[in-house]
């Protein structure tokens, strides 16, 4: 039987969506048979998705322009696009940074902080130039499912992986799998 390529991958967030995915648990054994995950929580740092994945799944929020080549990549590797977290729904968590523009954000973190001697603001092109505004994934590539919360519950992940190897692709969770924060 051929199994259903899934792969995560991340963008700025603080991981504890790919954290929630691993909460699955011994429910993974059950998917174990039918999923195959090409890059998964514990790889894709170092092992981001190739080609002709199935499911993506994207966490993390789009702060520079290093996010909008992984999130582009990964719309262009997935069949279906998962964006989970709010960071990858509407911002989240680094979109607070908008309250106070970016070069305050940055200012305020490198340079001014009281702990902070001789600081430098990063500037290596690996990290990729913050932009003014952090957005949502939706705002960069086209998204099929959202799963929000901070973290979205494991239910959830487990439910959507579900559906969609039953050849469903839901388009909102049901109310009692929406996390509230
Ligand atoms: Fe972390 Fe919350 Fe963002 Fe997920 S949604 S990456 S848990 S801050």
């Amino acid at each position: 039987m051929t199994k259903v390529k899934v792969a995560t991958d991340w963008l700025a967030g603080c991981a504890g969506c790919h954290m929630s995915l691993l909460d699955i648990d011994e429910r993974i054994v059950k998917l174990s048979g039918l999923v195959e995950f090409t890059s998964s929580p514990i790889t894709d740092l170092k092992h981001p998705p190739k080609e002709g994945v199935t499911v993506g799944i994207l966490e993390g929020a789009i702060c520079n322009t290093h996010n909008i080549e992984v999130a582009k990549q990964m719309r262009e590797r997935c069949d279906i696009l998962i964006a989970v977290g709010d960071c990858a729904t509407f911002g989240g968590v680094p979109a607070m940074r908008n309250l106070v523009g970016t070069d305050a954000a940055l200012k305020r973190a490198y340079l001014d902080t009281e702990t902070v001697v001789d600081g430098l603001i990063p500037d290596s092109p690996e990290l990729g130039k913050p932009l003014e505004m952090v957005v949502g994934v939706d705002k960069v590539v086209k998204v099929d499912l959202f799963i929000p919360g901070c973290p979205p519950r494991a239910d959830a992940f487990f439910y959507a992986l579900t559906e969609l190897l039953a050849g469903r692709t839901p388009v909102v969770l049901p109310p009692e799998l929406f996390t509230y924060d």
